[in-house]
């Protein structure tokens, strides 16, 4: 699925990634391509699928046979991952075999090249796959992403939370799930207005975009004043200084807020789960854990966050 936070909706020349063992045929498609798109090239399978991860490149030209991982296997691998199972794929191959083909079509490939290649087809290949995927992408993005804050909606988190949770599970890996909620928030509108209340909820948000700092954490807007926080890996430590921080970031906005109780300027109440190895767990439950914690920070003042039982910022 897409990845908002990384889509390359940013201005600049679409990137088209290349995976071919063979020097000579990366030179081949970068003399084809780089008048017109930024070329990013890997000369093996594991390197391809770490610059996918890394770069989310707009398209892959992916070889066939490689040594050690094959392009089907770099294709299937891709496709497995929410990440990167969106990028299309376009098989670069000197194979006429049927079976071989085949076998490209079903790992995923939207097209297929055959080498030694036209330069005029490959280029206009790669403009029509990637017209699709920005088409494709732009219509994504306007149904993920919440309207007034502009941050991805709660539809967008649900579906990269249960992606994250299937790839915890699988890896045993760790994560951190917060839940926030701007404090006083009926009383923010009562006192200034309700279009002072969208334009807090704006910031807020972006405050929340400022503290998180790795490429994988997001923010989502989750309910009316209420937003999530998945940060993929991480542990208690880690969990406690994103807390901060996004306690931090709001803070800084210094929003006066003349009708709290919790202090004079807009502040969050944050519940935070930790998971360090995925075993059970569930995705509703793990939310249900966060609610609880949410629940508790208000309960002992707001404005804090409350970690599996511990206190942080209080
Ligand atoms: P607490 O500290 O316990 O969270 O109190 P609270 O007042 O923030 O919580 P409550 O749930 O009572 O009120 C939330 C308010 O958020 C009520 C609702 O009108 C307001 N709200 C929800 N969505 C929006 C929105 O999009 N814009 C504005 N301006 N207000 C919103
Ligand atoms: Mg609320
Ligand atoms: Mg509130």
């Amino acid at each position: 699925m897409l990845n908002l936070d990384m889509a390359p909706s940013a201005p600049g020349r679409p990137t088209v990634l290349v995976i071919d063992d063979q020097p000579l045929n990366i030179r081949a498609v970068h003399q084809a391509l780089a008048q017109n798109y930024e070329v990013l090239m890997a000369t093996s399978g594991p390197a391809g699928i770490d610059a996918c991860r890394q770069h989310q490149p707009d398209l892959i030209l992916l070889d066939l046979v490689m040594p050690g991982m094959s392009g089907i296997d770099v294709a299937q691998r891709l496709k497995d991952d929410s990440l990167t199972s969106a990028i299309p794929i376009i098989f670069v191959t000197a194979s006429t075999d049927n079976e071989e083909e085949s076998a490209c079509w079903e790992a995923g490939a939207v097209d297929f090249v055959t080498k030694p290649f036209n330069p005029m087809t490959l280029r206009r290949r790669v403009q029509v796959h990637l017209a699709l995927k920005l088409q494709a992408e732009m219509l994504q993005r306007m149904a993920y992403l919440d309207g007034l804050t502009e941050i991805p909606n709660r539809r967008y988190f649900n579906e990269r939370f249960a992606a994250e949770a299937a790839r915890a599970r699988r890896e045993g890996g760790s994560l951190i799930l917060m839940l926030a909620d701007v404090d006083f928030f009926k009383r923010y509108n009562d006192h200034y207005g309700h279009q002072a209340g969208d334009a807090c909820l704006r910031q807020v948000a972006s405050a929340f975009q400022r503290a998180l700092r790795r490429p994988l954490d997001f923010t989502a807007r989750y309910g009316g004043e209420e937003f999530a926080v998945l940060a993929p890996g991480g542990g208690a430590a880690a969990a406690h200084n994103l807390a901060a921080a996004l306690r931090r970031e709001v803070h800084a906005l210094a929003l006066p807020h003349a009708a709290s109780s919790a202090a004079a300027i807009v502040t969050v109440s944050v519940g935070v789960v930790c998971v360090d190895a995925w075993r059970d767990q569930d995705v509703d439950s793990l939310l249900r854990e966060a609610d609880v914690q949410l629940y508790r920070a208000k309960e002992r003042g707001r404005d804090r966050a409350c970690i599996g039982g511990v206190e942080e910022g209080a």
